[in-house]
């Protein structure tokens, strides 16, 4: 998608500070993190959300993208110590880039509930 940036990673139009790479999949650090260890895990096709990821091909990049977040985490050194691994959807959501993500944060206890 011409207007996306996380798109604009994907193909380094934009610079990131890249963790990993798979055939379908990014993982770089968040411009802004919020823990010692905030990367965000996108799928390199344009979905804007979570939700939009439906039938036999939502499955399969779904699957794909959170078994690539795991391999990220491990590779990070977070298991032993546990992470949070979560996706914004939409206005409510608190999601402000509309190219699906999930924010793999660790290094610090995290409170709970969210704000
Ligand atoms: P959301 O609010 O949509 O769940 O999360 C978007 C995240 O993307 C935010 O944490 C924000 O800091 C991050 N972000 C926005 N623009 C950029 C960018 O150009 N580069 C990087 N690395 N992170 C970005
Ligand atoms: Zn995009």
């Amino acid at each position: 998608m011409t207007d996306c940036v996380f798109c604009k990673i994907v193909s380094g139009e934009i610079p990131a500070k890249i963790v990993k790479r798979s055939a379908d999949a990014v993982a770089f650090y968040d411009l802004n993190p919020q823990a010692p260890v905030h990367v965000l895990i996108i799928p390199t096709t344009h979905l804007a959300a979570g939700r939009d990821a439906r039938g036999e091909d939502g499955v399969r990049l779904l699957g794909r993208t959170l078994a690539f977040a795991n391999e990220v985490a491990t590779e990070l050194g977070l298991d032993a110590r546990g992470y949070r691994l979560v996706s914004n959807t939409g206005a409510d959501g608190g999601q402000s880039v509309f190219h699906l993500h999930f924010h793999l944060l660790g290094g610090r206890r995290l409170s709970w509930p969210p704000g």
